[in-house]
């Protein structure tokens, strides 16, 4: 007897739309996990003979379509089609492909629905209201793997305190609505939610729970504006910063499908990784190359990137976006964040945006440029949006240890400064405050 299928839930991010628009970057960045279904159906049309080479290959204990010598998707025709959709059609696509930018994961008796910013398209908003693609994301629910799921009730708040009823919709909604009020700045936005945040975790709240719990979220949004203008401009101590640049390295360890595959031994790998989180460490001359970049740029020259002048509006639209989807749709903690404390994880997001930041000034100084531009923060951001809930560094106990430090002495606060890409003379919304650069 077949089950009943789960209504499907898509987060309400305003001004967000999709469409593919075929620039192939998936097919040439992204490690395409394959299902045994997807391989049956490789199998079945004999591509190994067709294609010459292997069709996919393992990777640890999983297989993956394979990819060619410059890091394309071995179907991947130069005219930019996929062949098996070409030759077979849309569902002969392997599932991974025909749901991506998309991902959906079950949580107390719904599908959760979210969509990934390292597709151009998502990032850059182009094409058809998100929405217009509910009727085929549904058609996709008969496939997806029905798991005995916890929900919310099972997720902690803090470490060793469970969530109560209503609490984790509570500080959502809150959060929501402060990062879209667009009469503030998008740098203080992020950091009155640093703070609110930040508060939660330094107070005790084993006995605050469910309507006192909202009660003391209203009570500390009343403040938060006052809170915001109060806290410290100064820059990061240099420990933060250092702290901070190894953040920065955890976000960007990405290895290709060639060097996961490689005859490197895992020692070699490793030793390469300490060697350039070590140079990340010491933040002194030449920053080691970040993927697609292998510029040679040096760390203050990065510093000195200014904020961008022409495209103010769409580098927030672009960072609201991307915060507010990992919000609503509830990416942020839990199993869909390394089984993390609801608190712990939004404090691990407000940090990926301050390296969000970062990495759009290291782009900009690859290319020689004074300001950022938009295509820097798409590109830093493909990074982000790619390693945050999928590397395994960034979900280990290590990590969890820097995030409280640096939420001491308002450290994630001062180093969102990193995220002040904005002209102060651009404003986004009607009454734009002062957006002072870094
Ligand atoms: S990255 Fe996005 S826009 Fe580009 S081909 Fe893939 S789905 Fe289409």
């Amino acid at each position: 007897m077949s089950r009943p299928q789960l209504p499907l839930v898509m987060p309400a991010v305003p001004d967000q739309r999709w469409d593919c628009h075929s620039c192939t970057r998936c097919c040439r960045e992204l490690v395409g996990d394959l299902r045994d279904e997807d391989r049956r159906k490789i199998d079945a049309e004999n591509w190994a003979d067709r294609l010459g080479v292997a069709p996919y290959v393992s990777v640890g204990r999983k297989w993956a379509l394979n990819k060619r010598d410059d890091g394309a998707c071995v179907f991947l025709l130069d005219d930019g089609r996929c062949r098996l959709h070409a030759e077979l059609g849309f569902d002969a696509k392997p599932f991974a492909c025909r749901v991506y930018p998309f991902t959906l994961t079950e949580s107390d008796g719904k599908w959760l629905t979210a969509w990934r910013f390292d597709c151009p398209s998502i990032a850059r908003s182009r094409g058809r209201d998100i929405t217009v693609h509910r009727k085929m994301l549904n058609k996709f629910r008969p496939e997806l793997p029905r798991r005995v799921s916890a929900g919310d009730e099972t997720v902690e708040l803090t470490r060793r305190r469970p969530t109560a009823r209503g609490e984790i919709d509570a500080l959502l909604d809150r959060l929501n609505t402060w990062l879209g009020d667009d009469t503030r700045s998008f740098a203080d936005r992020m950091a009155g939610a640093a703070s609110l945040v930040d508060t939660l975790r330094a107070a005790n709240l084993s006995a605050v729970r469910e309507q006192r719990f909202a009660e003391l979220i209203d009570m500390l949004m009343t403040d938060l504006p006052a809170a915001v203008d109060e806290q410290s401009k100064a820059p990061p101590t240099s420990r933060q910063q250092a702290m901070f640049r190894q953040l920065v390295f955890a976000h960007t360890e990405h290895l290709t499908l060639g060097e996961i595959r490689s005859r490197l031994t895992r020692t070699t790998r490793r030793f390469r990784q300490l060697r350039r989180s070590r140079q990340f460490r010491r933040g002194v001359d030449r920053v080691p190359p970040l993927p697609g970049s292998d510029a040679k740029t040096t760390f203050a020259e990065v510093d000195r990137v200014l904020p961008a002048v022409d495209d103010a509006g769409e580098i927030v639209s672009i960072a609201g976006r991307f915060v507010r989807t990992r919000l609503l749709s509830r990416y942020q903690f839990g199993e869909r964040y390394y089984g993390w404390p609801v608190l712990d994880g939004l404090g691990a997001l407000w940090m990926s945006v301050a390296v969000l930041g970062w990495l759009a000034r290291y782009f900009a100084a690859a290319r020689r440029a004074e300001c950022v531009t938009t295509p820097d923060v798409v590109h830093g951001l493909a990074l982000v949006d790619g390693a945050i809930g999928r590397s395994a560094s960034l979900g280990t106990t290590g990590e969890r240890l820097r995030l409280e430090f640096l939420a001491r002495e308002e450290g994630i606060a001062r180093l969102l400064g990193h995220w002040r890409l904005v002209d102060p003379m651009r404003g986004t919304g009607p009454t734009q405050p002062t957006e002072s650069s870094t």
